[in-house]
């Protein structure tokens, strides 16, 4: 079915009810074939996305990579890229902060503003994140992530097809909701994906370099993520609105939403 109107409330609560039991591969199939290239793969190359985009490639169906390049990025990440890339035979739409945003970042904050504050953090995030996502769903009435429900508790309850309400009601599909860390890596492993180098160095999430270390054995496997912040969620305001004082109420310190506790 291809989707050609904005669809209703009622209709994606049906959706993402009758997805919910079905397979990532009809996820993704769906949303394929109901948006075409007005859907998109929003990747930052981490494992989950790199399943997604193996998926699809499987399935046959052509897939529109887009990945934000905020500047900052491991050169393992930018590697990584290019594999993909010939592996894949696809190109890869490559969004980049807006230049003058970047000039007033560094030139009022330094270039390692974000281990100051939180709220400077934040306005990193922004700038070299979040406002290129949005000019990079400009256009698309869709797209896709390799959000997992058990990655955090700011992640618990992602439907599998759902409202990005971060981003104009935008549809917003999640294939690997359900899935745990255990499959994203048998999948990786037993056909072959590429993937981060430094998965191989103790990394369990990646993002920006001066953002993300290494995890121990037993930690959250987001904990790595601005490692230094204490009763902040691991976000940068793609997937969840993230306003400072407002999220400082209503998070623990574990990043956990107060008023659902999900056990990890
Ligand atoms: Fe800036 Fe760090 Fe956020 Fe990257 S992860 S945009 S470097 S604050």
């Amino acid at each position: 079915m291809v989707v050609e109107q904005k669809l209703s409330k009622s209709q994606i609560e049906g959706l993402a009810s009758d997805y919910e039991a079905r397979t990532a591969e009809e996820t993704l199939e769906w949303a394929l074939k109901a948006f075409g290239d007005r859907v998109g793969l929003i990747s930052s190359f981490q494992a989950e996305t790199m399943v997604v985009l193996d998926m699809a490639h499987r399935l046959g169906l052509p897939v529109r990579v887009v990945t934000i390049d905020t500047g900052r990025l491991p050169e393992e990440t930018y590697a990584l890229i290019d594999r993909v890339r010939q592996r894949y035979d696809i190109s890869v739409e490559i969004i980049y902060p807006d230049m003058q945003d970047l000039q007033e970042l560094t030139e009022k904050h330094g270039i390692n503003p974000f281990y100051r504050s939180v709220s400077l953090r934040l306005l990193c995030c922004d700038m070299r994140k979040v406002r290129p996502m949005k000019r990079a769903l400009d256009g698309l009435d869709a797209w896709i992530s390799g959000l997992r429900r058990s990655q955090s508790g700011t992640r618990a309850n992602v439907a599998k097809i759902e409202f990005d309400s971060t981003h104009d009601d935008k549809i917003k599909v999640n294939p690997l909701a359900d899935w745990s860390q255990e499959q994203i890596w048998d999948y990786v492993k037993s056909r072959d994906v590429p993937y981060n180098e430094l998965y191989d160095q103790g990394y369990t999430s990646i993002g920006c370099s001066p953002c993300t270390r290494p995890t121990e054995p037993g930690e959250d496997p987001r904990a790595g993520r601005w490692w230094w912040e204490k009763g902040v969620p691991k976000e940068c305001g793609i997937h969840v609105t993230l306003d400072g004082v407002h999220l400082m109420k209503e998070i623990d310190p574990d990043g956990r939403p107060r008023d659902s506790q999900p056990d990890l």
